[in-house]
């Protein structure tokens, strides 16, 4: 048995919070209970609030891109937390197994725009919240990219062809996509953008949601055609489809953004021809390649040793890491000649462009990140130092 003071439990480790630990737990109050921890994460920068309801119900908020636990409850109440979210979401009670809805919340005079997904699990239920607009108010500059990489990007993207913005889940391609196109978003240009789905709408782009199961990129992309683009986005390729639309697009001379998931920029151009253009199209139509990882960034108040405000963690707030690469005539014809991915990293090796672990360490002796954050970057893959 559960007794009075125990009904509602913060776990340590999250500011904001966790100040609810001493609010008396009362059934009234778990609708604006529910507010509280979502307008809380928000406020805290968070990304992802899943509720895990089982034997109890426990909170746990992604932020910086680390899971932390934020709040317990029994189980009775956090059924009710369950149905708060329901009602949010205006997803019925009787609808049990999948859903997913979306919705607006109101916090500090702000409108954030949040996915609720919820899924039946083993003893219970799990709903996660997804901050949509996440990041999204970063502007190219902000993103972390070197001076110099920052310049070259700029000519990139106001370039004709495409330009692949690859990293792993979770890199920040969507950050950097929706960054790039407001930069080109002005009133004498038309940018179009396909997705699936669109996650947040943005001012001055013309955004389409493509329903993959219906319509493709490819049927899409010919009615974009009729509608006189300058700057067409593909977020993101995933397969032929996608891929194809990506290439035709940018072969009839337009700026062309698309994300695509790959280790760096070199294997971002050859993994269109893993999802099937052949290799004289993809060399066509390549002009450069962006690569990119998120790293934690060192806590300013304490430098990295752990303080109050970074949760003793000693990071907080997180930056990407970049590889800008634009491709020289040398790079592109060894990719339209099919020459192998091991061959073309090597040609890309000697380019005086930096590498992804080059800026890496750029980061680290700048004082950014520390070299726990970035050792995967530096010590491995196919990056030259
Ligand atoms: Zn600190």
């Amino acid at each position: 048995m559960v007794c009075e003071s125990q009904f509602v439990r913060a776990m340590p480790g999250y500011g904001d919070v966790s100040t609810h630990a001493e609010v008396e737990p009362l059934v009234a109050v778990v609708p604006s209970l529910v507010e509280h921890i979502l307008s809380s994460a928000s406020r805290a920068d968070a990304s992802d609030v899943h509720f895990e309801l089982g034997d109890r119900m426990m909170v746990r908020v992604r932020r910086d891109g680390m899971l932390r636990p934020a709040f317990a409850a029994p189980r009775h109440i956090g059924r009710l937390m369950m149905g708060r979210l329901r009602a949010l979401g205006k997803i019925p009670l009787c609808r049990a197994g999948n859903a997913e809805s979306s919705f607006s919340l109101h916090c500090d005079h702000a409108v954030v725009r949040v996915r609720l997904s919820l899924t039946a699990v083993v003893g219970g239920e799990k709903a996660v919240v997804r901050f949509l607009n996440h990041g999204a108010h970063l502007q190219l500059r902000q993103l972390g990219m070197l001076a110099r990489d920052l310049d070259r990007y700029d000519r990139l993207i106001r370039s004709p062809g495409l330009v692949l913005i690859a990293g792993p889940a979770g890199s920040g391609k969507t950050t950097t996509l929706y960054a790039s196109l407001e930069r080109l978003a002005h009133p004498g240009v038309n940018v179009m953008s396909l997705e699936d789905p669109v996650e947040m709408t943005l001012p001055g782009v013309v955004q389409i949601g493509v329903d993959h199961g219906l319509t493709g990129f490819q049927s899409c992309l010919a009615a974009v055609m009729r509608q006189d683009p300058d700057v067409i986005a593909i977020g993101e390729i995933r397969d032929h489809d996608s891929a194809i639309a990506a290439v035709r697009a940018a072969l009839t001379g337009r700026t062309t953004l698309a994300s695509i998931h790959a280790e760096d920029g070199t294997g971002a151009a050859y993994r269109l021809t893993d999802l099937g253009i052949p290799h004289p199209l993809a060399g066509a139509a390549v002009v450069g390649a962006v690569s990119q990882r998120l790293v934690r960034t060192t806590c300013p108040a304490c430098r990295g040793t752990g303080c109050a405000r970074c949760g003793q963690t000693g990071y907080d707030g997180r930056t990407g890491v970049f590889e800008v690469l634009s491709l020289p005539p040398r790079l592109s014809g060894a990719l339209a000649a099919g020459a192998p991915l091991e061959a073309a990293r090597s040609i890309r090796m000697g380019l005086d462009q930096p590498s992804l672990s080059a800026a890496a360490e750029q980061a680290v002796t700048s004082g950014l990140t520390a070299w726990a954050e970035v050792s995967g970057l530096v010590e491995g893959g196919h990056d030259t130092r």
